[in-house]
């Protein structure tokens, strides 16, 4: 049987999770089984998720410390300029992130305030429908995945997002890598790139590097298949909005109100 490169990347990083289901990442993040062990039409054993909380950011306004950690783990470059910036993981205000929620009378801990956006992993993405050559593509396990190397530039994907999660490198980022991890990929001049909820950290049994980083403990990643992760924990006792849920893209990232 032909297994295509994609296909290849996708096993060897499920035969991780298998691994490392029984390690570290099962007490840090709820139990994971390997999706290669889900009979067909069953329901996925380990489907990820994140929770932010912006009233925890909101308490130190102004930190970066996710930011940092996200982009040094992923060579993300730092380029000022709005018009050619890559971002992983950002800041917008309240009001922009979640605007069904602002309005006149926001509460006074949120108003102005930063709320820290991504890539929202969406279960409908409208982002892996319109690539023309499945350079993008959604895994069992909820990540939407990239492959930089079969990606063509075309931005289709980068138009479709209805959440300015992608960006475009319009010009060689590596000069603007604060400090190079030798550990992952660099990108190039034409290609776009996103958030990745750090998959190549879940295939050794670490949480995301945001997640790992943030002392406040505002974003709680995990495994929204396992009834005792601390997401679904949080999903059932705390009311949790999305963004832009109207648009059907159905975000694999929640917000506490
Ligand atoms: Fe795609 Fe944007 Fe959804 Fe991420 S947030 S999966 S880039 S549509």
């Amino acid at each position: 049987m032909k297994i295509s490169r994609k296909g290849f990347l996708e096993i060897g990083g499920l035969s991780l999770l298998a691994v490392a289901g029984k390690t570290a990442i099962g007490a840090l993040l709820g139990k994971v089984e390997a999706e290669t062990g889900s009979q067909p039409g069953a329901a996925p054993a380990t489907r990820w998720a994140m929770v932010v909380d912006p009233a925890k950011c909101a308490e130190k306004d102004g930190c970066s410390d996710c930011i940092n950690a996200c982009n040094k783990a992923h060579n993300v470059p730092v380029i000022k300029d709005p018009q050619h910036e890559v971002k992983w993981i950002w800041r917008e205000p309240f009001e922009n992130a979640l605007p069904t929620q602002a309005s006149a009378y926001t509460e006074k801990k949120f108003r102005g305030k930063a709320v820290m956006v991504f890539c929202n992993h969406c279960d409908n993405p409208p982002c892996v429908r319109v690539c023309p050559v499945q350079a993008t593509w959604k895994r069992q396990d909820g990540i939407v995945m990239m492959d930089w190397h079969r990606c063509i530039g075309c931005r289709y994907c980068v138009a479709a997002c209805p959440y300015g999660s992608r960006s475009f490198n319009w010009f060689d980022p590596r000069p603007y890598i604060a400090e190079m991890n030798p550990d992952f990929p660099t990108r190039t001049k034409g290609v776009v790139e996103k958030c990745n909820f750090c998959e190549e950290r879940l295939a050794k049994g670490q949480p995301p590097a945001c997640v790992e980083a943030c002392k406040e403990k505002a974003l709680v990643f995990g495994n929204l298949a396992d009834p005792q992760s601390e997401v679904r924990q949080l999903l059932e006792s705390r009311y949790t909005i999305r963004r832009k849920p109207e648009l059907g893209t159905q975000p694999d990232v929640f917000y506490l109100v």
